[in-house]
């Protein structure tokens, strides 16, 4: 592809994104994932695909749940897990059933799967494989399982672009959880089994606790999304139960590059590396800036001979307080859109002056900007804490 091509597809691809992005998060995902088909195929799949946007999922925030320490991507994923339920008329229980299955199988994290099991064959693993492509924030290698649920295509799941779709996922899962006989009433193991045809066994049972208390906390969102969707007006994702003027950690990954002197010039913010097109989230409550392309070219990946922070947002939480979201893939908002803090804003990237994956996060305050790390502990967050799942 041409370089102006590849920008005219770039330029649509993004618009798509907005519109899509407009009434839910979600279909974003669906959105950047046809960033890498060509454009006849982006027009085609915006006509023909509109049934798979109709479930709102909104980012989340960090939380600590029974004990357990969950990153605002998997409270993402568990929230859609919720919606998906609830946008199926089913109860809170079902709900319930998913999200402890998935808790055992991936830990409620987007698993791509790069086809190396033995016991797939060389075809099977290529096929096993194309799940790299999709948006995914973790890495699996049992047989040809992937997503959140460890769903197999060869198992006759969906195929894998199906199955890398989180709202998919679920469905999936729901399908096949309302066939169980008597599933509402036999025990959570029996059913997640019963759905999952897992060795794992008695294992689901286990995360039954953190799974009833993420769903108190998901749930009410959940029916709020659906009830919106079944009116007429397009809903705006409700976002999950923040306190006012609260902060929280906006993407997942580890902190690779602290701010302060490098070589003489100031390393303005601090460096957050996690998985390709990790979703980043507002900080805090706030109006965008800006958000856009601020590299002589975004539409791939920059180098150290390109300036700027390539795709940028930059938000204005007030009092002085700007915060700056640098060399996403793909942004998410528009300048002057008010943000909720766990707003999904983009993706990690490594659009301009960068050489590999991660948000540049910049905190200001009156212009000048001031070490995040310190500045965030000081409200509660501790970008240093090791999210590993
Ligand atoms: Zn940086």
């Amino acid at each position: 592809m041409s370089g102006t091509a590849a920008r005219v597809a770039q330029s649509y691809a993004r618009a798509w994104l907005w519109r899509a992005a407009a009434p839910c998060a979600l279909p974003v995902f669906a959105g950047l994932t046809l960033l890498l088909i060509p454009l006849a195929v982006i027009g085609a799949s915006e006509a023909s695909t509109p049934a798979a946007s109709s479930v709102c999922s909104i980012g989340g925030t960090g939380a600590t749940v029974a004990g357990i320490e969950l990153d605002p991507v998997q409270m993402g994923h568990a929230q859609t897990i919720a919606d998906v339920a609830a946008a199926r008329g089913l109860d809170a229980y079902a709900a319930t059933v998913a999200l402890a299955t998935a808790y055992q199988e991936s830990r409620i994290r987007m698993l791509a799967n790069d086809g190396s099991s033995t016991d797939l064959t060389g075809e099977q693993a290529a096929v096993t494989a194309a799940s790299l492509q999709y948006p995914h924030d973790g890495l699996g290698s049992d047989h040809d399982s992937v997503n959140t649920f460890q769903q197999r295509w060869l198992a006759g799941w969906g195929t894998v672009a199906e199955l890398m779709d989180p709202v998919y996922a679920a469905e999936a899962f729901y399908a096949r959880l309302v066939e169980v006989p008597n599933w509402q009433t036999i025990p959570l193991t029996q059913a997640a089994q019963a759905v999952q045809v897992s060795a794992a066994g008695g294992a689901y049972a286990r995360w039954a606790p953190l799974a009833r208390e993420l769903i108190a906390m998901l749930w009410p969102t959940a029916q709020a999304a659906a009830a919106a969707h079944s009116g007429a007006a397009a809903a705006v994702c409700p976002g999950l139960p923040v306190a006012a003027g609260s902060w929280i950690r906006p993407t997942a990954g580890t902190v690779t590059s602290g701010y302060g002197s490098r070589g003489g010039t100031l390393h303005a913010g601090v460096d957050i590396a996690g998985p390709r097109n990790t979703p980043v989230y507002a900080a805090a409550d706030g109006t965008v800036l800006r958000a856009e392309c601020t590299s002589d070219y975004c539409d791939r990946d920059g180098s150290l001979s390109l300036a700027g922070y390539g795709n940028l947002v930059e938000l204005d939480h007030g009092n002085g307080v700007t915060t700056r979201y640098g060399h996403l893939s793909a942004y998410t908002v528009t300048a002057g859109q008010h943000v909720a803090a766990g707003t999904l804003v983009g993706f990690q990237g490594s659009t301009g002056n960068s050489t590999g994956v991660h948000l540049h996060l910049e905190v200001r305050q009156d212009g000048t900007p001031v070490d995040p790390v310190p500045w965030l502990a000081d409200r509660g967050v501790d970008l240093r804490a090791s999210d590993a799942g």
